[in-house]
């Protein structure tokens, strides 16, 4: 083995620097966490190709001293603790004195200040960590560090950043974590030419989240507050009627810091339970505020995860005031009553009221075209008992059977085809060769909508409906910018979107076949997919994602009653049901009860 030597302060920094900055957004937070350090009222962000050419943040705040600034970018050199002790008493986002020197040591970094009382300020050029002479310069009060061409001198890392538009994204996301904590000062964010964000200051934290989020879903939070033991919960979390399928949208602050904690977020999760569907997570701001003893933040380079002292008391307090904020809301919506057909509607939360019902795939057959093996003296039969059955199963006015207290608050209307029954406005039985088979009436018809969709897309494509009014949809900005990247394969679904300035996307055209379907709902989709995971999923794989979807959302849904006709016209192709086993979501689509074992459970053999 080689002789042990000691690094040199340059590989030092590179290593830090790795840890810290791993692509320009890192370099956007830490900046933007000096400048809310050093008191800025006013913060301007600028970034070129996404930060990989040039990041710049200016600020109005305290700035640095002339005979300071080459501490600034030495490594461990901070002017926010001095001792281990006030490693516990951080009051500051910064303290780690890390982040300038590894910015420099991994790009051509130009530090300018200028404090009050001061004529004029002073500027510092490091490139590649290496120190030019300080200059005296022209600038006003506060700091403007400009960075370009970061990891210039590290080529592997600069291969492993991704399309400008994605650091673009990281880069809005580094602002919005910082913006948000921060309504009291003014912002702004620039990309190229375009201003994408001004943030002037507000009093209302909502007027804020609006600006990121939109209005709809600001006006829709509900304010969530208590105090234990020095601990200050405050914040917003959205109506359950607003959610989403991951967790991205759940922002946590603790003392002012953007951090990510599990048990939080579980406990925020374990609220909604019940309100919101499987697979659905709820919308959540929410700020903590804590003796900063109580916690310890130096646990991660990138300070994003912190140690609670007493984190299970912070689990059962966000908890119980979410619990009691909803129990004193009126959620009785989510009770629907029969016949009242909007609040149905609006109780499905699967369901999306905008979206109509799909026709099914043929007109519906009647009792007089009664496919095989149905016919002649069998068929007049089997009508006759469905008459009978009906008559029986029917109940005359369930509305009055309901206030009597003897039924179940949802009729049961089975709906009797000659191919099979409708039992609970959910289930299809029906035979086959084997025995008695109970279909999953929703499962069915999704079924049999992605296979039309799917053929007709392998034939060139779904006839396409131009939006009379394109329909714009808010979205945040790494979003915005993963849908317009799979612009090319949504066109293919005949879902044209474009650029609409800003994080808007605008939906201009749909597939036809989804009728007056909810471009938006279908759109945030496709961006909750592309973030998903660590890589955005393949195009094949995305665009068969996309067909699950509409299929599902356009199908007909547990809980719908289904006319004689349609329950035909289903059971008629319910072997592509049979033959899938399961759903996408993993449930089971059909149960087959053998001949056999009915026998035998009523002592046949
Ligand atoms: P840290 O923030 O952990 O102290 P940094 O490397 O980010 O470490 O910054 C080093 C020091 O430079 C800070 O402690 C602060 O004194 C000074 N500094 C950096 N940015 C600014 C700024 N925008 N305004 C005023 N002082 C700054
Ligand atoms: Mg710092």
């Amino acid at each position: 083995m080689a002789d042990i030597k000691q690094l040199t302060p340059s590989v030092v920094n590179k290593i830090a620097a790795g840890e810290v900055i791993e692509r320009p957004a890192s370099v956007v937070k830490e900046l933007l966490e000096n400048s809310i350090d050093a008191g800025a009222s006013r913060i301007d962000v600028h970034v070129e190709q996404g930060g990989t050419e040039l990041v710049r943040v200016s600020d109005n705040g305290c700035g640095i001293a002339a005979d300071q600034l080459l501490l600034a970018v030495a490594s461990h050199a901070t002017s926010k603790i001095q001792d281990a002790d006030d490693l516990f008493q951080v009051e500051s986002l910064g303290f780690r004195g890390e982040a300038l020197a590894s910015i420099s040591e991994v790009s051509q970094l130009i530090l300018r200040s200028r404090q009050e009382g001061h004529e004029s300020g002073v500027q510092l050029a490091v490139h590649g960590g290496s120190l030019s002479p300080l200059e005296p310069c022209g600038c006003p009060i506060g700091t403007t560090v400009e960075v370009r061409n970061l990891f210039f001198n590290t080529p592997v890392r600069r291969k492993f950043l991704r399309r400008v538009q994605t650091e673009s994204g990281h880069v809005s996301e580094a602002f919005t974590r910082i913006a948000l904590p921060n309504p009291g000062v003014h912002m702004t964010l620039s990309r190229g030419e375009k201003k994408t964000h001004d943030l002037p200051p507000v009093d209302d934290w909502r007027d804020r989240i609006a600006h990121f989020f939109g209005r709809d879903l600001a006006d829709g939070l509900v304010a969530v507050t208590s105090e234990i033991d020095g601990v200050r919960l405050s914040g917003y979390v959205a109506d359950p009627a607003f959610s989403r399928s991951n967790n991205r949208m759940q922002y946590l602050f603790l003392n002012g810091r953007h951090i990510r904690d599990r048990s939080l977020q579980h406990a925020l999760g374990e609220a909604y339970r019940g309100l919101l569907l499987h697979g659905r997570h709820p919308i959540g701001f929410l700020m903590l505020q804590m003796p900063a003893e109580d916690v310890d933040v130096n646990v991660h380079p990138t300070k994003l995860e912190v140690r609670f002292q007493d984190g299970r008391q912070l689990y059962r307090q966000l908890l119980s005031t979410l619990r009691e904020t909803f129990l004193s809301m009126d959620l009785t919506r989510h009770v629907a009553m029969p016949g009242d057909q909007a609040r149905e509607a609006a109780s499905r939360q699967d369901d999306l009221p905008s979206t109509p019902r799909l026709p099914l795939s043929r007109p519906p057959v009647i009792a007089a075209g009664l496919p095989e093996p149905f016919g002649g003296e069998a068929r007049s039969q089997r009508g006759e008992w469905a008459e009978v059955f009906a008559g029986k199963f029917r109940v005359e006015d369930p509305s009055e059977q309901i206030e009597a207290g003897e039924l179940p608050a949802e009729p049961q209307r089975p709906s009797v085809s000659p191919l099979g029954v409708q039992l609970h406005q959910r289930y299809l039985v029906t035979e086959n060769d084997e025995g008695m088979v109970v279909i999953d009436q929703h499962a069915l018809h999704e079924r049999i909508l992605y296979e039309q969709l799917r053929s007709r897309v392998d034939e060139g494509g779904l006839e396409k409906q131009p939006l009379l009014v394109p329909e714009p949809v808010e979205m945040t900005a790494d979003e915005a910018a993963a849908v317009l990247e799979v612009a090319d394969s949504l066109a293919q679904l005949s879902l044209d979107v474009e650029s609409f300035g800003g994080n808007t996307v605008l939906v201009t055209s749909y597939p036809a076949m989804l009728r007056r379907a909810n471009p938006a709902e279908l759109i945030r989709h496709v961006a909750d997919k592309m973030l998903e995971g660590a890589e955005p999923p393949e195009a094949r794989d995305l665009l068969d994602e996309l067909l699950h979807l509409m299929a599902c959302k356009g199908a007909v849904k547990a809980g719908d009653p289904l006319s004689v006709e349609e329950v035909t016209a289903l059971l008629e192709q319910r072997h592509l049901c049979e033959d899938a086993h399961h759903c996408p979501h993993g449930r089971p689509t059909a149960l087959v009860f053998s001949r056999e074992e009915l026998d035998r459970r009523f002592l046949r053999t």
